[in-house]
């Protein structure tokens, strides 16, 4: 779970949902209302855990699967994905970490 770098207060699992779900890349902290960011590092982990979404379209190559099951693996892949994701959030007080980009 992400923790604020200015106050090292831990960020619920809805909190990280509801500020990473917003268009805006400044995420404030809601302890001490601190401007806090995405990591880049963080972000790329993120982009991992999407083709997770996409697994049932290569269980499908391999093995002759009903198509009907396949789409019922869809949504809960989606939420598993939406579950898992705030785990992999790091925070940051910079907008970018200095040797990071
Ligand atoms: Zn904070």
């Amino acid at each position: 779970m992400p923790t604020c770098q200015n106050c090292h207060n831990k960020w619920s699992w809805k909190e990280t949902i509801k500020k990473t779900t917003t268009l805006n890349p400044t995420m404030t902290c809601p302890y001490c209302g601190e401007k806090q960011f995405q990591t880049q590092k963080s972000k790329g982990k993120i982009a991992m855990l999407t083709p997770i979404v996409l697994l049932p379209l290569l269980i499908q190559i391999f093995f002759d699967v009903p198509g009907v099951i396949l789409f019922s693996l869809f949504p809960i892949l989606f939420i598993l994905v939406i579950v898992l994701y705030p785990f992999f959030v790091d925070l940051s007080s910079e907008e970018k970490y200095i040797g990071e980009h």
